[in-house]
């Protein structure tokens, strides 16, 4: 060994410590930290929050006409004025005129200010002007004879700051890094993989956005550092996948076993459903845990996929819990799945908060004893009471549902758990890579065969007026007709204006008071009835004792009678797009011709006439999604990963791909961006 001591890994790592620049001391330092800049390199790869570039003088007129922007403006002050405002607190207000307006610039705790630019000094100033009763530029830099204004067209780049520590300061620790150790600031990616990208080395990136030499090599330079924020994400997510090689039941689904469950189903499965079921059989042959998200469009049959997977866990001695975002979509699913499971030994309970308290407990006892297989319920399966045996596969059902903190709260429940997600609402491809980034995807293209064409209609003037009629003839053939209207009862709490909403309740009464309706039977169904309450209502409906069923969006997900082949919407110009996707997949479940008609009025007309012209969810969502922008995706922003500013979904979608490519090429390469 020579003399010189090796530095600590994560000083290499990070070339240099804070403190290692001027005027950086612990305190300093601990400022920045805050900052999450930890090291010279943090320094070095800091992204500036805008680039000045600055301009050339303009008018005192012109100035005041430009709110929001940076100006640089000259002229000669009119008027200086100095207001104390408590203890050492003061506002300068010096007027600069120059014949063409006046304009403030404002100075916060700078009294001597006041003097400094006393009644007829000739200024140059630059600065934002904002609104405050009027023009001003606050905190406004000046130019001095010694020490003048860059010159226009100069390039600056612009930090943030934060407490204790202020953008310009950070500027010049920038400058005093790159200038002591940009050369050795470190490029962990391969050359052709920053190639493939379009993409600057982290050097020649610090380089061109610090001391730019032009615009467009600012920009260049930033593409280094979007990377920069993807592969960290996609760092986690890799971590993630890996952390999750555990110690999960392998649930060996023989040749034998495989052909005996798809034959259990009252139906030939489809060959998309084929296709799925067998790439959960491989995946639960592995002790390595399932994490799968299952998408299919409304009607597409992912409960059989659903019931396949619990059948080969369970066959296998696993317990299985499927979950269902609302206490009716969970009952449905214990009614429509139970019969066909427990014809072959299979045990299941359902398990929701409606359950009477002594109901309750001794499902609980048994999920404890492993007594039950399958365990049909909603979120309440996972509440701290409910300890399974041992849980090997969990089915979330309309997983979109669920916020991503009870995503997790599931996963901690056993790290050892094969997991399906089911949804209708399609995940863009960007958002998968991210937030859900470790899931496997697998998709349901393909509706069951022999189903009948769905007829949906904005329904106004005679459509309108041709409606009862329509809907009489669908009940005298035995049919079943849901009648939605979003709002329960005279409530306006929720913004709706009572006199011109239509109410559930009300339109229930109206339509009872029509004999040929009523004798129909009709029911009504909210959400805030009991629970018990609305399942034995619905059940009446699904049983087909009742023709007419008036509900609120309860109604939404998943319900399925497949005899009900008319869906009206009342007020649907308060639903959103893929609300109204699925509302309207409730019908169309059989062969028979459905219908669906839209009562509202113009403000939904872009999304009616989007229904009317498709019934593919994957465009609609797609539809839904541009018109929402791309800012408000579901869940990105629950997901606690901070990506605002630094990622765009749309435009970063290569750097997303690539990003995750090289991981699973380059394992080796995670750690550097951890
Ligand atoms: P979703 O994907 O919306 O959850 P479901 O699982 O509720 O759809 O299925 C919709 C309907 O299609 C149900 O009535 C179901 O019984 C029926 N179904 C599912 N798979 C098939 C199939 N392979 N052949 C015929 N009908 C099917
Ligand atoms: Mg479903």
């Amino acid at each position: 060994m020579t003399g010189a001591a090796a530095e600590p890994e994560s000083v290499a790592r990070g070339i240099a410590p804070l403190t290692a620049l001027k005027g950086i001391g612990h305190a300093k330092a601990a400022l920045l930290a805050q900052l999450g800049l930890r090291s010279v390199r943090d320094l070095l790869l800091v992204q500036p929050a805008r680039l000045l570039v600055w301009p050339e003088a303009c008018t005192v007129g012109e100035a005041r006409r430009s709110k929001g922007e940076h100006v640089t403006v000259e002229g000669r002050v009119s008027r200086s004025v100095l207001q104390r405002i408590g203890g050492k607190r003061s506002i300068v207000r010096a007027t600069l005129s120059d014949g063409t307006g006046e304009i403030d610039l404002v100075f916060f705790n700078q009294p001597w200010m006041k003097e400094h630019l006393s009644t007829g000094t000739e200024v140059v100033a630059h600065g934002e002007v904002t609104d405050v009763r009027g023009p001003v530029i606050g905190g406004p830099k000046l130019g001095t004879e010694k020490n003048p204004l860059p010159a226009p067209g100069t390039l600056a780049p612009q930090y943030a700051g934060g407490e204790g520590v202020s953008g310009e300061v950070i500027a010049g620790w920038v400058q005093d890094a790159l200038e002591r150790f940009g050369e050795r600031l470190d490029e962990p990616l391969p050359a052709a993989f920053l190639e493939r990208v379009r993409a600057p080395s982290a050097g020649e990136a610090a380089l061109a956005l610090h001391r730019p030499e032009s615009v467009a090599a600012f920009e260049f330079a930033r593409r280094r550092f979007a990377l920069e924020a993807v592969l960290r994400l996609q760092a986690r997510v890799h971590a993630r996948r890996r952390r999750t090689a555990g110690r999960a039941r392998a649930a060996r689904v023989t040749d034998a076993l495989h052909a005996d469950l798809v034959t259990r189903f009252p139906y030939e499965l489809t060959a998309a459903q084929s296709k799925v079921a067998g790439e959960i059989r491989a995946d639960i042959a592995l002790t390595r845990p399932m994490r799968r998200l299952l998408q299919g469009d409304v009607g597409s049959g992912k409960t059989a996929v659903a019931a396949y997977a619990a059948m080969a866990v369970a066959e296998s001695g696993g317990q299985v819990a499927v979950m269902a975002p609302t206490e009716v979509l969970a009952s449905q699913h214990a009614y429509g799945l139970a019969p066909l499971l427990e014809a072959h030994g299979l045990r299941t309970a359902l398990l929701t908060g409606a359950l009477r308290a002594g109901d309750r407990k001794s499902v609980v006892e048994r999920l404890g004893a492993g007594e039950i297989d399958v365990v049909f319920g909603t979120h309440s399966l996972f509440s701290d009471s409910v300890a399974f045996r041992r849980l090997d596969l969990a089915v979330i059902d309309e997983q979109h549902r669920f916020g991503v903190a009870q995503r997790d709260r599931l996963a901690a429940k056993g790290q050892d758990v094969h997991v399906l997600l089911m949804t209708a609402t399609p995940i863009p491809r960007t958002l998968a890579l991210t937030v859900y980034g470790d899931l496997e995807v697998s998709i349901l293209d393909q509706s069951p065969p022999g189903r009948g064409e769905v007829v949906t209609r904005w329904a106004r003037g005679d459509d309108r007026r041709r409606m009862p009629k329509l809907l009489m003839e669908r009940l005298h053939a035995g049919e079943q007709i849901y009648w939605v209207v979003p709002r329960i009862g005279g409530e306006t709490e929720d913004g709706g204006d009572a006199k011109t909403t239509a109410s559930a309740e009300a339109r229930f009464e109206n339509l009872c008071a029509r004999p040929s309706f009523a004798a129909a039977g009709i029911d009504l169904v909210h959400g805030r009835l009991a629970p018990e309450d609305r399942a034995l209502r619905l059940d009446r409906f699904r049983r087909g004792e009742i023709g007419l069923i008036v509900a609120t969006t309860v109604v939404e997900v998943g319900v399925d009678v497949p005899n009900a082949t008319v869906m009206v919407i009342e007020d649907a110009h308060r639903l959103g797009l893929a609300q109204l996707h699925q509302l309207r997949g409730r019908v169309g479940r059989s062969s028979k011709r459905s219908y669906c008609f839209l009562l509202g009025d113009r403000k939904g007309a872009e999304r009616f006439q989007l229904l009317e012209r498709s019934r593919d969810g994957f465009e609609l969502a797609e539809e839904d999604l541009r018109q929402r922008g791309m800012g408000d995706l579901l869940g990105l922003r629950q997901s606690g990963e901070n990506l605002e500013g630094l990622v765009d979904p749309e435009r970063d979608l290569d750097l997303l791909l690539a990003a995750r490519d090289l991981f699973q090429d380059r394992p080796d390469l995670v750690g550097a961006f951890l």
